[in-house]
């Protein structure tokens, strides 16, 4: 790949760098660097970057950071993130809002209770972007992607466009079988209209209850590994509870006090002391229960 197939891709619709710093870009607060990194301004600038680029390489699509773990040498391919003109909300038919898929989901969950319209207040308790939580079919409190998705506006690495209806997607508990190939761009969600005092409520109701329940203020990735509810009744975090001293840590990296699924970057742990208390992990939970438990975070490398 040579590095001046892409220098004149720098424009007002994007933005392209060489051995890019992934490090302050993502919750966990680890990782190296990108071979190249396109920050998308605009879809025509998406579209010319998949043109130059030619699916020579890997390609990661980079939402806020909140679910990956990343390495902490070169990722050899691209990492893309979407910019400024794919953070747009709009309301149309009085209950729907298209929403960019680089807006986060609180922003979509506020704008959705500013418009009176109910269904997305779990939205606000999730610290994603809009693409990635359609990627991991994010959800809490009984509620998913899922249930408020009407359709996605996306390009695959081709360079097509396309629309996929909510009909023709096949979710699952933190997953889809959309293809890997697709970047979301925007997508439509439904709302049913209510009181807009009673969806706030509710929001404050849901925030309140995971400030509770989970840390706040820490490098993060979220839950660790999926609850594995097909073997077990019990969740991730009452395995893992049971099977490993709290205490476990390897450097940096650590289990949450607070929330047993919940793996921390106290100061400067690096990618493979992360990986390394992921696997023990998983290790002994296996040992211990003979439950399978697998990750939720996306490792990138
Ligand atoms: C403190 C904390 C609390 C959390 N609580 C919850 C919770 O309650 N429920 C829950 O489900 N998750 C939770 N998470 C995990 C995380 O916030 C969600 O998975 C979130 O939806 C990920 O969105 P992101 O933009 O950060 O995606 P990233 O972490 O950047 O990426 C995740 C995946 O999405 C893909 N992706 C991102 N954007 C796009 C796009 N535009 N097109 C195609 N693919 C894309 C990436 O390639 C990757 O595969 C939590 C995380 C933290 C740190």
């Amino acid at each position: 790949m040579q590095i001046d197939d892409f220098k004149n891709l720098n424009s007002t619709e994007g933005e392209i760098q060489f051995e890019y710093d992934l490090k302050k870009l993502n919750w966990f607060n680890i990782g190296g660097k990108a071979k190249i990194f396109f920050k998308a301004n605009s879809l025509k600038g998406l579209i010319d970057f998949l043109k130059v680029y030619k699916k020579r390489g890997k390609i990661f699509v980079l939402g806020a950071g909140s679910n990956v773990l990343i390495t902490d040498g070169i990722y050899s391919g691209a990492v893309i993130k979407l910019g400024k003109s794919f953070q747009n909300l709009t309301i149309f038919n009085k209950n729907m809002i298209n929403a960019g898929c680089g807006v986060t989901q609180k922003k979509l969950s506020e704008f959705s209770m500013e418009n009176n319209l109910s269904g997305m207040e779990f939205l606000s308790c999730i610290p994603g972007s809009v693409g990635g939580g359609i990627r991991m079919n994010s959800g809490c409190f009984e509620r998913e992607f899922k249930d408020i998705l009407i359709s996605i506006q996306c390009i695959d690495q081709d360079g097509s466009l396309k629309m996929i209806n909510r009909e023709n997607i096949k979710f699952e508990y933190r997953g889809s079988d959309l293809s890997k190939d697709l970047i979301f761009l925007s997508a439509t969600f439904k709302g049913i209209k209510e009181d807009q005092n009673s969806i706030q409520s509710n929001m404050l109701k849901m925030k309140h209850q995971k400030k509770n329940a989970q840390p706040t203020k820490v490098k993060t990735g979220g839950s660790t590994f999926k609850n594995p509810k097909d073997q077990t009744e019990k969740k991730a975090w009452e395995l893992i509870r049971e099977s490993v001293p709290n205490s476990l840590n390897f450097g940096d990296a650590a289990i949450s006090k607070k929330h047993a699924n919940f793996f921390v970057n106290k100061k400067d742990a690096s990618f493979n002391d992360m990986k390394k208390l992921i696997t023990t992990v998983r290790d002994k939970v296996f040992k211990k229960t003979g439950v399978a438990i697998n990750t939720e975070i996306i490792i990138v490398e």
